[in-house]
């Protein structure tokens, strides 16, 4: 399930402290002493690595029940903290004023209250309003939780955050921070820290500890990286970083500290990256050579010519087998270029020489039309196909098992049913996983561990930009689909508020008269799935008062067996309308429907209603493609729904995408379990990435275990340790 998208474009979720990091594996420890920690002075002779292990309670200010509180943010050490960066800065110097604010846009500002009232309504719940004025203007601002009330007193100065909004006309602020001001920081006109806070935990206190942790500790550490990285690629230096990266003198000093640390995560994740690399060419495989015969028949039994890409891909999947090393392969391909009948290809090489080959799928209606497309093809070549999902029949699936384990079946699809311990293959030598955003990232390396040295391809469902690639699948060879099959024409898409749906339907009911099929999609919106559902449901009901029975309901809480029913009947035409949730975004390939209708598509992301729209314009018919949205819409809705309209190259739609959203979001990092940057924006940091991929290369190549005084050094850094067990799972795809 996809995650709803969150109110600030993501950066918090990317900035989230991860755990520990300096205590990970430090350079000569001291020895621990018997009786616990005791305060620190300025004067101690202590390593300053060592000193960083220090728990939090050695600081004035911080007790056992506070450091309860640290605990909740992952912070246990005096490293931890120095490793805290703030989430944003407030800039005393130029807050916003009242005349200035702008809708939807994030802002901070300081106000005086001039009024506050409490509302009561229902439930017995309590609401501040609350007037702000600045000398410039005044705003009205609500705020729901009562225990601000302390705070809120008029005649009070505060300085509050939060997004712009509109209410009945007029600006306000859906306040997300508020706080007293402090005339000391407003006065010094510095840039202030603002850090993530967890219950129990002030902003202005926190302020203090780091502000004691960084000016004694940040400028005594030790740079990790060697003296040469550093001034070719003209970073601050890392102690100065970390000072001012908590409390920065200006803002080009912020921003410079803000690129060296960047650099340096960028930095840990390829040593993680190219020394896997490392890892899997130096791993022996044995050579599978591909006879020419075999494969030539295969192909002119298919329904089509392959296009050019898929060609070269197939080739380039052939040398990868034919290697002494395993293939470990992405395959990137737009949506509709025809990934399917690759990986197809792929699995009957390998069963050309014995051996077998296992696709897995992301859900179980994929999988299922995988195994509807693949096996008649197969069969026809002489190759036993069987499906393995978590809802056979016992009977079946022990035959399945038998089978596999046997070496009787030579291809298996499925779900991630075929990762599970009792399945047990004679021979793998392929694993193919389509549309891997979906999978976490253990399952991925479970499937590759089904054999010996197995050659791995993995699917991406669409394009990911290439600063991405080169990030997360540094390790990997890439191979790219960017030509679809002849005869695609381009999907009419078109925008249209929520309050014109009845011209949809209206619409909709013209060509489904003239016999269309189309697909209506409902988000996800609602942390609660069954609420998801409900709306969908709703939908599902209220479509069925214009269309009756040819309109169909699918959804990701339906039986296994209704979801197929639903899909079956409108492959079919039975059912001409299709509601889904988004259970229909990856792979679903109808080729008759010509029709998407995407309601709230303000919700979704630029790549998801690529990969929606993707469902139609499968077929040489011209489709369309309708976003129903709800208005007003924000700088970030509006500019993805131009973009929609103006291109349909996947490709380019990703590189957008990463400009408008973190790339938490786009590969989903925090679902799957991959890593996630605290500082490093590649949609700002992409060209550091080169930078510190070739020296990542060039310190591999003398050193690889990392074991030199140099190499001890780098693996200090932030995150080292766990990027490098990450990238190991990465590994399977
Ligand atoms: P995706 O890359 O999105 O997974 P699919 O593999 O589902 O795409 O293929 C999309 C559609 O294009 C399918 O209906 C498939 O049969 C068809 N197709 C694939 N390759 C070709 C080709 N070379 N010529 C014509 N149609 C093709
Ligand atoms: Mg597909």
């Amino acid at each position: 399930k996809p995650q709803p998208q969150p109110q600030q474009g993501g950066g918090e979720s990317r900035r989230r402290f991860e755990g520990a990091s300096m205590s990970v594996e430090p350079v000569d420890p001291k020895p621990r002493q018997g009786q616990g920690p005791r305060p620190l002075r300025a004067a101690d002779p202590v390593d300053p690595n060592a000193a960083l292990e220090a728990p939090l309670t050695v600081l004035r200010g911080v007790g056992p029940e506070t450091a309860k509180d640290f605990e909740r943010l992952g912070l246990s050490t005096l490293g931890d903290l120095l490793h805290y960066y703030p989430r944003r800065y407030d800039n005393y110097a130029r807050m916003k004023t009242i005349n200035r604010l702008q809708y939807g846009e994030e802002c901070t500002l300081i106000a005086t209250v001039s009024d506050m009232r409490e509302r009561k309504f229902k439930g017995n719940r309590t609401m501040l309003q609350v007037t702000l004025t600045d000398g410039t203007g005044t705003v009205e601002v609500t705020e729901f939780n009562p225990y601000r009330k302390q705070l809120l007193t008029p005649g009070r100065q505060v300085v509050v955050s939060g997004k712009v909004d509109q209410y009945l006309g007029r600006l306000t602020i859906k306040p997300r921070e508020w706080e007293k001001l402090d005339v000391e920081l407003l006065n010094t006109g510095r840039i202030v820290p603002v850090y993530g806070l967890t219950e129990g935990l002030y902003q202005r206190g926190l302020r203090n500890l780091t502000a004691q942790v960084a000016n004694f500790w940040a400028r005594r550490q030790n740079d990790p990286l060697p003296a040469e990285i550093v001034s070719r690629a003209a970073l601050m230096n890392y102690g100065e970083a970390l000072a001012q990266i908590h409390f920065p003198d200006n803002e080009t000093k912020l921003a410079d500290a803000q690129h060296r640390l960047a650099f340096d995560e960028l930095f840990a994740l390829q040593i993680g990256v190219l020394r896997q690399r490392r890892d899997w060419q130096t791993t022996p495989a044995q050579p599978l050579t591909i006879p020419d015969a075999g494969l030539e028949a295969f192909l002119s039994s298919l329904p089509y010519p392959l296009t050019g890409a898929q060609k070269r891909v197939v080739g380039e999947i052939r040398a990868d087998l034919a290697a002494s090393t395993p293939m470990n392969r992405l395959l990137q391909g737009d949506v509709g270029s025809g990934k399917t009948v690759v990986a197809l290809l792929a699995a009957a090489a390998v069963n050309e020489v014995g051996k077998q080959a296992a696709l897995m799928a992301p859900t179980e209606i994929l999988a299922r039309q995988h195994f509807e497309r693949i096996e008649p093809l197969a069969r026809e070549a002489g190759m036993k196909v069987a499906l393995l999902t978590g809802r056979d029949k016992a009977a079946e699936r022990r035959a399945t098992l038998e089978g596999l384990d046997a070496g009787d079946i030579d291809i298996v699809v499925g779900t991630h049913a075929l990762v599970q311990d009792n399945v047990a293959f004679r021979d793998l030598a392929l694993a193919i996983v389509d549309e891997q955003h979906r999978f976490g990232v253990h399952q991925r390396l479970a499937l590759g561990e089904k054999g010996e040295a197995v050659d791995v391809l993995v699917m991406t469902a669409t394009p990911i930009p290439r600063t991405l690639v080169l990030t997360y699948f540094g390790d990997m060879d890439v191979s790219n689909l960017r030509e679809k099959p002849a005869g695609r024409q381009k999907i009419d898409t078109r925008a249209a508020p929520l309050e014109r749906i009845d011209d949809v339907v209206a619409g909709l009911q013209r060509a489904i008269a003239s016999g269309a099929r189309a697909y209506w999609v409902c988000p996800l919106v609602a942390e609660n799935e069954e609420l998801d559902v409900a709306a969908a449901q709703d939908r599902f009901e209220d479509l069925q008062k214009h269309f009756g029975a040819r309109v169909g309901l699918v959804h990701g809480q339906m039986k296994g067996k209704e979801k197929d029913a639903a899909m079956l009947a409108f492959q079919r035409g039975e059912t001409q309308v299709l509601v889904a949730t988004t259970v229909i975004e990856v792979g679903v390939d109808v080729p008759e429907a010509t029709i998407i209708v995407i309601e709230h598509a303000e919700r979704f992301g630029l790549a998801q209603l690529h990969q929606l729209r993707g469902r139609v314009g499968r077929g040489a018919q011209q489709s369309s493609c309708i976003l129903l949205y709800k208005g007003p819409l924000g700088e970030t809705a509006k500019a993805r729904i131009s973009i929609l309209r103006e291109s349909d190259d996947g490709f380019r739609l990703a590189e957008e995408d990463l400009k408008l959203r973190g790339e938490g979001e786009i590969l989903g990092t925090r679902q799957s379990g991959l890593p996630g940057f605290r500082l490093a924006d590649l949609s700002v940091h992409g060209v550091l990435l080169k930078l510190a991929r070739e020296d990542v290369d060039a310190v591999l190549e003398t050193d690889e275990a990392l074991t030199s005084e140099r190499g001890r050094a780098l693996r200090l850094l932030l995150y080292l340790f766990e990027r490098d067990e990450a990238v190991k799972l990465l590994r399977a795809g």
